[in-house]
């Protein structure tokens, strides 16, 4: 059996995976802070006598004396552009850079095996489409989207650092965007405000001309496509691109979401947020070459299954 660390393990990707892991016979310590993770996601594994939940903040270093970690997710960082954006910039930063030295000093220690939750956002507002894994991006260092952007960057960095001086076991995952159950209805991502606004009758609210284009992964997709990275041989160390290339328009999707939830809500067009990436694809050749990996959701159903989530839930704005 092996004990598996997640970051971030409240969160919506991170609960996900603690299910899965949990599910086949691993033993799963879930750190987070609960900043915008909840308990409420893992509530079904809280009684798990294979689960612990340990409340901390990764910006500080973890000592877990008691244990012999095997693998670690470091999945934690506030990954919604209003969880990140305004006062809370500053801690996005210190979370990335901060959390992946801390848990990087922590694989060291215990020899473990680290996978590093990176992000499309590498890639900036992309100039090579779609986007490869050797595309360098297009960031704007000092933008709205920077304490992200960069500190995922720089997390990257230092895990390359350590794998390069101290021979550390890493992963590196470029994850595009991903939906399903467990997203926040609060966090004002697309998918879970398009579908709280349709099914609260309310006005589908469109930033910009809604022609930018996101490619969605149905969060079981994304998740098996971790857990293929970690387990993959000691040489696969990436980065590579987990998402679905399945490309659409913001706009499309709103009509999507509204023919599906039928309750004739009216679309209407906001300001586009600033540095807003135009167009976001992932070339996923090599996730598919070396992990034998590809999302077998499609758009239709993996929305079917997150409209039955979100009705079972309050959304609220
Ligand atoms: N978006 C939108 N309406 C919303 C929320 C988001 O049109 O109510 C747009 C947003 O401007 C972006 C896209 O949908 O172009 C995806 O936004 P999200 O925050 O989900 O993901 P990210 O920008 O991180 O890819």
């Amino acid at each position: 059996m092996k004990t598996i660390l997640v970051t971030g393990g409240t969160g919506f990707l991170g609960s996900n995976l603690c299910v899965r892991l949990i599910q086949e016979g691993n033993r799963v310590v879930c750190v987070d802070n609960n900043y915008t993770g909840t308990l409420d996601n893992v509530q079904d594994l809280l009684a798990h006598p294979n689960f612990t939940f340990v409340l901390h903040d990764v910006c500080n270093p973890l000592v877990l004396e008691n244990e012999n970690i095997n693998q670690i997710y470091n999945l934690a960082c506030p990954a919604s552009p209003i969880a990140y954006q305004g006062k809370h910039s500053i801690e996005t930063t210190k979370t990335c850079v901060l959390g992946a030295l801390n848990m990087l000093e922590l694989a060291r220690k215990h020899g473990a095996t680290i996978l590093q939750a990176s992000t499309s956002e590498i890639y900036g507002e992309p100039q090579v489409h779609p986007q490869v894994e050797s595309y360098w991006g297009n960031v704007n260092p000092i933008g709205v989207r920077s304490c992200y952007d960069e500190g995922k960057r720089v997390a990257e960095s230092l895990f390359f650092d350590f794998w390069r001086h101290y021979g550390v076991d890493i992963r590196v995952a470029r994850i595009f965007n991903s939906y399903g159950p467990n997203m926040s209805p609060t966090d004002g991502r697309v998918v879970s405000n398009f579908i709280c606004q349709a099914m609260a009758g309310d006005n589908i609210t469109i930033y910009g001309d809604g022609t930018q284009t996101r490619s969605f992964c149905y969060v079981d997709d994304t998740i098996d496509g971790l857990v293929r990275l970690m387990n993959s041989e000691r040489e696969i160390v990436g980065p590579v691109n987990i998402g679905n290339p399945n490309e659409i328009m913001v706009k499309d999707l709103a009509q999507m979401i509204v023919d599906r939830i039928g309750s004739g809500c009216r679309v209407v067009y906001c300001d586009l947020p600033s540095d807003d990436p135009t167009q976001r694809k992932p070339d996923i050749t090599m996730a598919k070459q070396i992990l034998k990996w590809e999302p077998k959701v499609s758009l239709e159903e993996g929305l079917g299954k997150t409209i039955s989530y979100f009705s079972g839930k309050i959304c609220k704005k």
